[in-house]
C-alpha cells in the first residue's frame, strides 16, 4: 500500500501502461480470487469510506463551491454502502457455477458455467458525482474478482486527491489504482488494452472512448446520458407530481444523469404544473445563494451554457419562470435558481441537448399516444417517468417506449437499487452494472463441456456410415419430426 498507486501523470503514456502492466502480472498471480479475499476486497472499500466520508463530503463540497453535505452522503456515500453489503450477501450465489443443460449428444458429459474474473477494469469518472461513479462500479468489479484502475474526473481535484490518499491507503498498488487528469491523461487511459473499460460521462465522449476501445476490442460499459422524460397522465395529481418531480430536480441542482430532464404535461395542465413545481420548489428551498441544501453548478463554464440555452429559448418565443423564491441576484455567483420553460420547440437548445443542471422545459401534449411518440421520436433516453395510478397504462408506456431504466410515480431512484441493472440504451449507454448484472457484466460467463470415461465420439465418428452414428441420427430426426 505505497503512493504509487496514485498516477499524477508526466509521462502519460508510458506510466500507465507500467501501472497497467503492474495489475496484470498482480492478477495473473491470483486468476481467482476467492470469496474470502473478495470479500477482503469490499471490507476494505468499507473501512475506507467510513473513515474517510467527512474529508470526502468537506472535498465535494470544495470542487462544487457549495454541494448540500445531505446530498453527498444520501447520493453518494450511503449507496456505495449498500453495493458493499447486497455483494457481499450475494457473492457466494453468483460464484457458484451454474449447471446447464447438456445435449444428448453430450450423454455422459456435464455441462456448467463458470463465472472468471476478467482481469483489470478500467473506470472513468465524470464530476457530477465524483465518489460514486468511481466507488460504485468498482464494488462490481472487486466482487466479480477483478483489479481496477480509476480515472478520476479534471473538475473535481480535490475529491480526485482525497480518493486517491484513501484507496493508497487501503489498497496495493496493484489491486486498485487511482488516476488523475484531464482529456490528455483520459484519452491515454482509454487506449489501454483493459480487460474492461466502464466509461460514465457524455454521449458524445462515450463515441470517442469506444473507438479507443475498439482497437483493442476491450469491452465497454458506457453510461452516458441523454434527455430523460417524465409524462403525467391527464388523470394524475399535478401537485403531487409537481412535489415528486421537484424532490429529484431539485438533488446536485439538476446536475444528475437520470435528473428529469424536460416533462411532458397535458396541455390544459402546463399553467398549473409550473405553479405547484415553482411552490414545491419553493417550500424545499426557501432560499438559494447562501441555502447549504442548495448546490451551485460545477463550474463557470456550465453555468454560462445553462445560461445560454435559457437565453436561446427566450429568443425563440419561449416563457422562462425563475423560481428565484427569495429573489436574490446571482450575478457573481456559481448558483442559478431553477428555470421552467414553456412553449418550447424543436429548434431550441435546451430541447436538443442534454440539460444537466436547473432548467426544466415543459412540453405540452394532448393524448397520451402522440407523449408516447414524442419519447420515441428521439434519442433513447437513460430514464422515463410516468406519472399514472393506472397500472394497465402504465404498463403500456413502458412496453411502448425505451429507456435505460424507469420509474412510475416517481423519479431517479431506480438507481438506488442494488437489485436493479442500471444502465443505457442506444445513444444513452450499453452494459449494466449494480448488483447481479454488475457481477455479471465484469465476469467471463465461460461455458465448459466435461467429459467423463465414456466417449461417444469412439462410437459414433467417421467413417460416418457407421451403425451408431446412423441409430443417432434417425433418433434425433425422429425427435425433431415435430417442431
Ligand atoms: P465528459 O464526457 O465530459 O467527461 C467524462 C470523463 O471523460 C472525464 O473523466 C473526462 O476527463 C473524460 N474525457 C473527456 N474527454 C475525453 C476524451 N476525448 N477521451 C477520453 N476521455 C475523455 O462528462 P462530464 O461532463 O464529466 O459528465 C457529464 C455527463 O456524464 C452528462 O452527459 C451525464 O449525463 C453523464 N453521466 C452519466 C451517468 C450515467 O450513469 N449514465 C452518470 C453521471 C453522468
Amino acid at each position: 500500500m505505497t503512493a504509487s498507486n496514485v498516477i499524477e501523470i508526466n509521462d502519460t503514456a508510458r506510466e500507465l501502461r507500467t501501472s497497467l502492466a503492474k495489475s496484470r502480472r498482480a492478477f495473473r498471480s491470483d486468476p481467482a480470487p476467492s470469496e474470502k479475499t473478495r470479500i477482503d476486497r469490499l471490507n476494505r472499500l468499507h473501512t475506507a469510506i467510513f473513515e474517510y466520508k467527512d474529508r470526502l463530503i468537506e472535498a465535494v463540497d470544495d470542487d462544487f463551491g457549495g454541494r448540500a453535505s445531505a446530498e453527498t452522503l444520501m447520493i453518494e456515500i450511503l449507496p456505495i454502502l449498500e453495493g458493499i453489503r447486497y455483494n457481499k450477501k450475494n457473492l457466494r450465489k453468483w460464484m457458484r457455477k451454474s449447471k446447464r443443460h447438456t445435449p444428448l449428444m453430450l450423454l455422459g458429459a456435464k455441462t456448467t458455467v463458470h463465472y472468471q474474473p476478467l482481469g483489470v477494469v478500467g473506470i472513468v469518472v465524470p464530476w457530477n458525482f465524483p465518489i460514486m461513479l468511481g466507488l460504485s462500479p468498482l464494488v462490481g468489479v472487486l466482487a466479480a474478482g477483478n483489479r481496477a484502475m480509476i480515472k478520476t474526473s479534471e473538475f473535481t481535484p480535490k475529491t480526485g486527491a482525497l480518493l486517491a490518499e484513501m484507496i493508497a491507503k487501503h489498497f496495493a498498488d496493484d489491486e486498485v489504482v487511482i488516476v488523475k487528469g484531464g482529456v490528455g491523461v483520459s484519452t491515454e487511459f482509454t487506449k489501454l488494452p483493459f480487460d474492461h473499460l466502464v466509461f460514465t460521462g457524455s454521449t458524445r465522449v462515450g463515441r470517442i472512448v469506444m473507438h479507443a476501445a475498439a482497437d483493442n476490442l476491450t469491452p465497454v460499459t458506457l453510461e452516458l446520458g441523454g434527455k430523460s422524460p417524465a409524462i403525467i397522465h391527464d388523470s394524475f395529481p399535478i401537485k403531487e407530481a409537481a412535489n415528486r418531480i421537484a424532490f429529484g430536480k431539485g438533488l446536485n441542482a439538476g446536475q444528475a444523469c437520470v435528473a428529469p430532464d424536460y416533462i411532458l404535461a397535458p396541455r390544459a395542465k402546463v399553467d398549473e404544473f409550473v405553479r405547484a413545481f415553482a411552490d414545491a420548489f419553493t417550500k424545499r428551498y426557501p432560499a438559494l445563494q447562501d441555502n447549504r441544501d442548495y448546490t451551485s453548478i460545477i463550474t463557470q463554464k456550465q453555468r454560462d451554457r445553462l445560461l445560454d440555452n435559457v437565453r436561446d429559448a427566450k429568443e425563440k418565443r419561449a416563457s422562462v419562470f425563475e423560481i428565484n423564491p427569495a429573489n436574490e441576484s446571482f450575478e457573481e455567483s456559481r448558483k442559478l435558481p431553477m428555470h421552467v420553460v414553456t412553449n418550447v420547440s424543436d429548434d431550441m437548445l435546451v430541447m436538443q441537448e442534454e440539460i444537466f443542471g436547473p432548467v426544466l422545459p415543459v412540453v405540452a401534449y394532448d393524448t397520451l399516444e402522440e407523449a408516447i411518440s414524442y419519447v420515441n421520436d428521439r434519442d433513447r433516453p437513460l430514464a422515463l417517468y410516468y406519472f399514472d395510478w393506472d397500472k394497465g397504462r402504465a404498463e403500456r408506456v413502458i412496453n411502448e417506449t425505451h429507456s435505460g431504466g424507469a420509474c412510475i410515480n416517481e423519479v431517479m431512484t431506480n438507481v438506488a437499487v442494488d437489485d436493479l441493472p442500471f444502465g443505457g440504451v442506444g445513444s444513452s449507454g450499453m452494459g449494466h452494472y449494480h448488483g447481479k448484472e454488475g457481477f455479471l457484466s465484469f465476469s467471463k460467463a465461460k461455458g465448459i463441456v466435461e467429459k467423463g470415461r465414456f466417449d461417444g465420439n469412439a462410437l459414433i465418428g467417421a467413417p460416418w456410415d457407421n451403425k451408431y452414428f446412423n441409430f443417432f441420427v434417425n433418433f434425433q430426426l425422429r425427435r425433431f419430426r415435430n417442431p
